[in-house]
C-alpha cells in the first residue's frame, strides 16, 4: 500500500509550548486514518501541517520521495481541511459551496453540476437556496464537507467533524465519510477524541498523546486486543485507581471508592490503576446469574446515539462508560434515569 504522504520526525512548537514532537506517520492512499487523542494532544496542529496551513518547526513530509514540508502551496493543492467550526459567507448554500470552483475560473454550468453532486453526497439535495447561517450545526458541517469535496483534492482532512452535533447529523456525517472513501477512494485523515467514532470509521489509527504518536496500527490491531494506550485516550472513562489486595483465591480486589470494590484476575497489591473496556461490560435491566465477579447497580446519566450502538454513562458509585446496541436499548425501554446493572468479568479488568 503506497503512502500519499509520509510524516517524518515532525515537531512543532509555539514559543515554549511543544505541540508536536517526533511524529512519524504514513498516510496511506485510499484509506481512512484516524488521529485519536484527547484534547490538547496535537491533532489539530498535525492536520494543519498536513494541510499546508502551518509549517513544522522540524521534520519532513515526504511525497513520492521528495520533502515538501516547506512547500505550503503544494500541500494546499493536495489537501483540503474541514475545520471543527466553519466560517461561511452570509449567503445561500450554493454560493458557499461554489466559491472554490469560482475562484478557479470554472464555468457556471460546470459549477452548477459540481455543486449539485457535492450536495447530493452530503445528503443536502435541494438546499442550494437556503441561507447557510439558518441551518443547524450539523447541516452546516455537511455544507463544509460539500465545500471541501467539490475541490476534488487527493486528501480530505477532517477535524473533529461531529463534535457538538446532534445524533441524526452525526450518523449522516459518518456515513458520508465512509461513502466518500469507498466510492471515490478518497484518502481521509480524521481527528477525533471519540474512541467509538475512531473504531467505527478507521482503517488505520494513530494514537496521539501529548504531542507524540504513541501507537499506529490497523483498526484490528488497535481495538481488537487489550491496549493500554487506549486507556490513556479515554482517560477518565472506566479508569479507576485504588488500593489493591490479593485475596485467598489469588485474584485482586481494588477498592476504588468507599463502597465500590472491583475484582481483577491479575495479582497486584498496593496502589493500582485499572481500566475496563466499555464493550466488556454487559448492561442489563435486572441482575442475572453469571460467573462474572463484578456486578454493580447504577443509573443512566447520559445517552449518546451512535447509530446502531448507544453509548451510556452510568453512575454506579463511580461513572462508567458502557455501550449497548440500539435494539437492546429500545427493547429494554432504557433512558436517562433508568436503573441498570453492569456486569463484567475479573479477567476484563486491565492493569494499566
Ligand atoms: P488537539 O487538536 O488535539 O486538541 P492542538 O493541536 O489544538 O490539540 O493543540 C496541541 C497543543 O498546542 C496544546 O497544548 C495547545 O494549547 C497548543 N497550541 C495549539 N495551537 C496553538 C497556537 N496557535 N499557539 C499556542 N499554542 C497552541
Ligand atoms: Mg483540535
Amino acid at each position: 500500500m503506497s503512502a500519499l504522504l509520509e510524516v517524518r520526525n515532525i515537531a512543532k512548537s509555539y514559543g515554549a509550548i511543544q505541540a508536536l514532537q517526533d511524529v512519524n506517520l504514513k498516510i496511506l492512499r485510499g484509506k481512512i486514518t484516524v488521529l485519536l487523542g484527547p484534547s490538547g494532544s496535537g491533532k489539530t496542529t498535525l492536520l494543519r501541517i498536513l494541510a499546508g496551513l502551518e509549517k513544522p518547526s522540524h521534520g519532513s513530509i515526504l511525497c513520492d520521495g521528495e520533502d515538501i514540508a516547506e512547500d505550503s502551496d503544494l500541500l494546499r493543492q493536495k489537501a483540503t481541511m474541514v475545520f471543527q467550526k466553519s466560517v461561511f459567507f452570509n449567503a445561500a448554500v450554493y454560493k458557499n459551496v461554489a466559491y472554490g470552483l469560482k475562484v478557479k475560473g470554472y464555468s457556471n454550468s460546470q459549477i452548477k453540476d459540481s455543486v449539485r453532486k457535492a450536495l447530493q453526497t452530503v445528503r443536502l439535495e435541494g438546499f442550494e437556496n437556503r441561507r447557510t447561517r439558518n441551518l443547524s450545526g450539523g447541516e452546516q458541517q455537511r455544507v463544509s464537507i460539500a465545500r471541501a469535496l467539490i475541490l476534488e483534492r487527493e486528501l480530505l482532512l477532517l477535524d473533529e467533524p461531529t463534535v457538538n452535533i446532534d445524533p441524526r447529523n452525526v450518523s449522516i456525517i459518518e456515513a458520508t465519510i465512509l461513502r466518500v472513501n469507498r466510492n471515490q477512494k478518497m484518502t481521509i485523515v480524521l481527528a477525533t477524541h471519540n474512541m467509538f467514532q475512531a473504531e467505527a470509521l478507521s482503517e488505520r489509527v494513530a494514537i496521539l498523546l501529548e504531542g507524540t504518536v504513541r501507537q499506529v496500527g490497523t483498526n484490528q490491531q488497535i481495538f481488537g486486543t487489550s491496549n493500554k494506550h487506549l486507556a490513556s485516550v479515554t482517560r477518565l472513562d472506566n479508569v479507576f485507581s485504588g488500593v489493591s489486595r490479593i485475596n485467598k483465591t489469588g485474584t485482586s480486589v481494588i477498592k476504588v471508592s468507599e463502597n465500590l470494590r472491583i475484582e481483577a484476575s491479575f495479582r497486584k497489591s498496593g496502589e493500582a490503576t485499572i481500566y475496563i473496556k466499555p464493550e466488556d461490560i454487559i448492561v442489563s435491566a435486572h441482575p442475572f446469574t453469571s460467573s462474572a465477579r463484578n456486578v454493580f447497580q447504577g443509573s443512566i446519566i447520559e445517552v449518546s446515539d451512535l447509530g446502531s450502538v448507544m453509548k451510556l454513562r452510568v453512575n454506579a458509585e463511580k461513572k462508567f462508560l458502557v455501550q449497548i446496541t440500539k435494539r437492546s436499548f429500545t427493547e429494554m425501554g432504557l433512558n436517562v434515569g433508568s436503573t441498570v446493572f453492569l456486569t463484567f468479568k475479573a479477567s476484563s479488568v486491565q492493569h494499566v
